[in-house]
């Protein structure tokens, strides 16, 4: 009988097994986190107890790390943050252009940035995946929060699509298309071709990625089981127009290898190494007099 996927141990190009299993350990938890339920963040959750203590002279409330990055963070997991470069339109106006089945509430963060808090997941992703929405000429950006936002930083995380060119038909499903993405991010979606089944040639999968991570171009899938051995074949997988992302300035817009400000650097410490290496000739030439 052939074994299920999940419990398919190392991928073939895996040379450490213990980073393997806890690799595929993240992914089967990606593949989960699609489907858990909405906790309720007006009181919070009870199971959540602080501890007090003293830290660097100060008094100190210290949470589990697990929970403020777990069971606190999942109560905002339908917060999405609307960052525009410059002022922002009126709530509003705002507000026209968010359509949505449920309700979101639009908090004002600052002169240029909103918080959108949505009741329903359906709404929440939709908005989402716009990545950005035009209003009154105005671009305005979308992150989901994270309980390490900050406002001059932009999230490097974002849902773009993913083509699987050719990939054996019998994997259009979104059972399997999902364990098959699952090294690249998390998977989303399936585009509607797919879904429907009618563009066999190709799957298209919505993947949260994360751009600070390396790209992947392809990903194996093979078969084993006790009768036969592994083998299998290179699935290519391309990504359909990602942002760029500067892990220097730790914005949305552009790579680090067109920063300005990496530029800007380069360009002082040749300054400085132009402006040393001349004082070392002067000192030479001294030296020689
Ligand atoms: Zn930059």
């Amino acid at each position: 009988m052939a074994r299920p996927m999940e419990n398919h141990t190392s991928p073939a190009t895996a040379s450490n097994e213990s980073q393997s299993i806890q690799e595929k350990d993240n992914y089967a938890k990606v593949i989960q986190t699609n489907s858990t339920p909405i906790p309720n963040k007006k009181y919070g959750n009870s199971n959540v107890k602080a501890l007090y203590a003293n830290h660097d002279g100060k008094t100190a409330v210290i949470f589990e790390t697990r929970e403020f990055y777990g069971v606190m963070e999942d109560e905002c997991k339908l917060t999405l943050v609307g960052k525009f470069i410059k002022t922002r339109p009126q709530i509003d106006k705002i507000s026209e252009k968010i359509t949505v089945q449920g309700k979101v509430q639009i908090g004002v963060f600052d002169y240029r940035t909103v918080f959108l808090d949505f009741d329903n997941e359906d709404d929440c992703k939709t908005v989402w995946y716009k990545r950005l929405i035009e209003i009154e000429g105005h671009v305005m950006w979308l992150e989901k929060w994270s309980p390490d936002f900050k406002l001059e930083e932009d999230s490097p995380v974002v849902p773009i699509w993913v083509l699987l060119p050719e990939l054996p038909f019998h994997c259009h499903s979104w059972h399997y298309i999902k364990q098959i993405v699952a090294p690249l991010g998390t998977p989303l979606m399936m585009d509607l071709a797919t879904e429907n089944r009618t563009r066999p040639s190709m799957a298209k999968v919505r993947v949260e990625i994360n751009l600070t991570k390396p790209k992947m171009n392809s990903i194996w899938i093979g078969t084993e089981d006790k009768s036969c051995p592994r083998k299998g074949f290179t699935q290519k997988s391309e990504y359909e127009n990602p942002p760029k992302f500067c892990t220097n300035c730790k914005i949305l817009g552009h790579s680090i290898l067109q920063c300005r400000r990496v530029d800007q650097k380069k360009n002082e410490e040749k300054e400085v190494t132009g402006n040393s290496q001349s004082d070392k000739t002067e000192t030479n030439e001294k030296g020689t007099k």
